[in-house]
């Protein structure tokens, strides 16, 4: 027999606030980065009911936990108890990322900083001077919004089956950021032919197309693309959306969801852990948490 002497008194705690929270590769992720690094720390999965929310907060800083993520459905309910916000979680009105310093909570997002490193890293391109449509009006659509807005695009439209979604971003950036943010809904076929045609980057942050619902897409079979468009699709199950293999036919540079999911876990740890993790460390991992997804 061995003993387990992995978790001791002095082991630091995370963990991931959600519901459900079964499925989630972020404690695969984080307790390998842990490992990896030599770091003394165990992040666990902390399933909570909505109305325990509050209570689930007290104790995690009662144990004096080092930070934890949040995700679906408390990334918006979470800011009612912690003490400090970035502006951009002011912004956006939701946080993934607590910070625990001494009782005191910071809450960050670390989405749009994990999608903008995955997309300028799998697609060589930024956003500065280009032409951006964001396909979907929901909570990743109005981080990436903003991010797309700060790093320096020259047009945004926002493309959302429910218009006034779209419209409450629109209204966010042009206040903020000073960009003239355009809407449109799928339903109009030449005004959104017309809008892809005239983009340079195509973000795709509606759920059509995610598993289990494969043969879904939000644009059209027969829209055109061009070979110097990017899309890139926030969805990484499957890897392959029916979006992303229609952009591959026409030649476009492709990405999806998968970095994002790596670097907003990354950038979560570096966080908690107030440090920088070496390029070629992050280098092997996401090798190996691709594979592990993918096998
Ligand atoms: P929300 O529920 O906030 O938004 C969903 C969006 O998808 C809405 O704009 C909704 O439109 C649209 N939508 C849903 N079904 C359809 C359809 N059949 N046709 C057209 N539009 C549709 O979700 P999130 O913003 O939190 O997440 C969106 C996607 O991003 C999910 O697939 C999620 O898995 C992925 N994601 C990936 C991450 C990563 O790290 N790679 C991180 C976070 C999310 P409407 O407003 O009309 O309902």
């Amino acid at each position: 027999m061995k003993l387990n002497e992995s978790i001791t008194g002095r082991t630091r705690l995370l963990g991931l606030l959600g519901n459900p929270v079964e499925h989630s590769v972020s404690p695969l992720l984080h307790n390998t980065v842990s490992t990896l690094l030599g770091i003394d720390a165990v992040y666990i999965p902390l399933k909570v009911e909505k109305d325990k929310l509050g209570d689930m907060v007290e104790g995690l800083k009662a144990g004096n936990f080092t930070g934890f993520n949040v995700t679906i459905p408390f990334k918006e309910d979470i800011l009612k108890y912690v003490d400090n916000i970035t502006d951009e979680v002011r912004l956006v009105g939701c946080a993934n990322t607590i910070r625990n310093s001494g009782g005191v909570l910071f809450a960050s997002n670390t989405d749009a900083d994990g999608f903008c490193r995955a997309f300028e890293e799998e697609t060589g391109s930024g956003f500065l001077g280009k032409n951006v449509v964001i396909l979907g009006a929901g909570g990743t659509a109005r981080s990436l919004a903003a991010k797309v807005a700060s790093e320096g695009a020259c047009r945004l439209h926002i493309i959302n089956r429910t218009i006034s979604r779209a419209k409450d971003i629109a209204l966010m950036i042009g206040t903020n950021y000073g960009l003239i943010c355009e809407t449109e809904e799928f339903v109009h076929k030449m005004s959104l032919e017309k809008i892809i045609k005239g983009s340079d980057i195509i973000i795709n942050t509606t759920s059509a197309g995610l598993y289990p619902e494969i043969e879904e897409s939000p644009l059209d079979e027969n829209i055109h693309f061009d070979s110097r468009q990017i899309l890139y699709d926030v969805i990484y199950n499957p890897v392959k959306t029916k979006l992303l293999k229609q952009a591959e036919s026409f030649g476009c540079r492709t990405a999806n969801g998968l970095g994002m999911l790596f670097y907003q876990g990354i950038l979560a740890y570096e966080t908690w852990m107030e440090m920088k993790i070496p390029d070629n460390i992050l280098r092997e991992l996401y090798v190996e948490f691709s594979n592990y997804l993918f096998k």
